[in-house]
């Protein structure tokens, strides 16, 4: 039985953020200040507090300024609307991400919507979902970005390679099935409502898992020599009681023997989440001032 490799994606996102700290100093020095990140951090819940902290420092680390901006789960819609005015119109503020979710009486659409494109480093503005769909220039969304990477250097020209996204929101699924049309792979979106989706992985040479359903795809999907790309997050009890793990959307136990590569979880996609929003960051700071952004 031969046993796959696992991607380090803790190790790829620290060469990241490290080639963005690099382009950091040069656009400071070109541009007489450091690239901006706000973060805008609506609540109390203590999964998006742990998030925005990580971000702040990892923003820092990678020498960019980091702005933060925390409002109570009371603020109106039109209070955070006018938030967002401030922080398109801050000529030191150069990448906006609003954590989601928001809470539930505000529209997370009309927030989105508010923010200036060229600083949506989130990419989930319109325009930059209309951008990538074209083909054009665009704020990419990370996550989906961060596992085209990794599938770039794990496997080099995707070009002809069959593809299948499970899941299809417009954070994951819809970006990741873009970009890798982008790269010419024959690309299928499956979701809740494929038929025998089964053997919809199995066709895979590469399959990106975006579902958040724990352990969903099994090892006797996988087609022998593909690579998998396990976006999934889930909180699942832990043998010992009273404790959890993390585990992600495809039984890694069973395909680890039928993968060519795959994304550990913890430790495969979730580092280069963080890493790509940095990067974002660095690319619209450059592109605002007109300075060429690093590859
Ligand atoms: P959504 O809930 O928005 O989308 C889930 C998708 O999975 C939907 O398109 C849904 O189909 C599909 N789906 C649900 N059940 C099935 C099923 N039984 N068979 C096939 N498809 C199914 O989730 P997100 O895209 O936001 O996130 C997906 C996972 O990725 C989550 O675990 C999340 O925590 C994780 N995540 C991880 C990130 C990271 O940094 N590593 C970042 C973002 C997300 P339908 O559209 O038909 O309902």
């Amino acid at each position: 039985m031969t046993i796959g490799k696992i991607i380090d994606g803790k190790l790829f996102a620290a060469g990241l953020r490290a080639q963005v700290a690099e382009g950091v100093a040069a656009f400071a020095d070109a541009a007489g200040r450091k690239p901006g990140l706000a973060v805008v951090l609506v609540g109390e819940d203590p999964a998006s507090a742990v998030y925005v902290r990580s971000k702040g420092k990892m923003t820092v680390e990678a020498g960019m300024e980091s702005f933060e901006f925390k409002r109570p789960d009371s603020i109106g819609q039109e209070d955070l609307l006018d938030l967002i005015e401030e922080l398109n119109e801050d000529d030191r503020v150069d990448g906006i991400l609003v954590q989601l979710p928001l809470p539930a009486h505000i529209n997370e659409a009309a927030v989105i919507a508010a923010i200036d494109p060229a600083k949506d480093v989130d990419g989930f503005h319109i325009a930059n979902a209309g951008k990538l769909a074209v083909g054009e220039k665009a704020l990419v969304p990370c996550t989906p970005l961060g596992c085209l990477m990794l599938l770039k250097d794990e496997l080099g020209d995707l070009s002809g390679l069959e593809a299948v996204v499970i899941g299809r929101s417009n954070i994951v699924g819809k970006p990741m099935a873009q970009l890798l049309l982008q790269e010419s792979c024959t690309v299928t979106v499956a979701h809740s409502r494929t038929k025998d989706l089964a053997s919809v992985v199995h066709r895979a040479d590469i399959v990106v898992a975006a579902v958040g359903r724990p352990e969903m795809v099994k090892g006797e999907w996988i087609k022998p020599g593909a690579t998998v790309i396990d976006v999934g997050i889930n909180r699942v009890p832990a043998l010992e009681e009273g404790k959890t793990r993390l585990v992600g959307d495809v039984a890694t136990a069973e395909a680890i023997s039928h993968v060519r590569a795959i994304t550990p979880v913890p430790g495969g996609v979730g580092p280069m989440t963080i890493a790509v929003l940095l990067r974002n960051t660095l690319v619209a700071a450059c592109a605002r001032r007109g300075i060429a952004a690093p590859d």
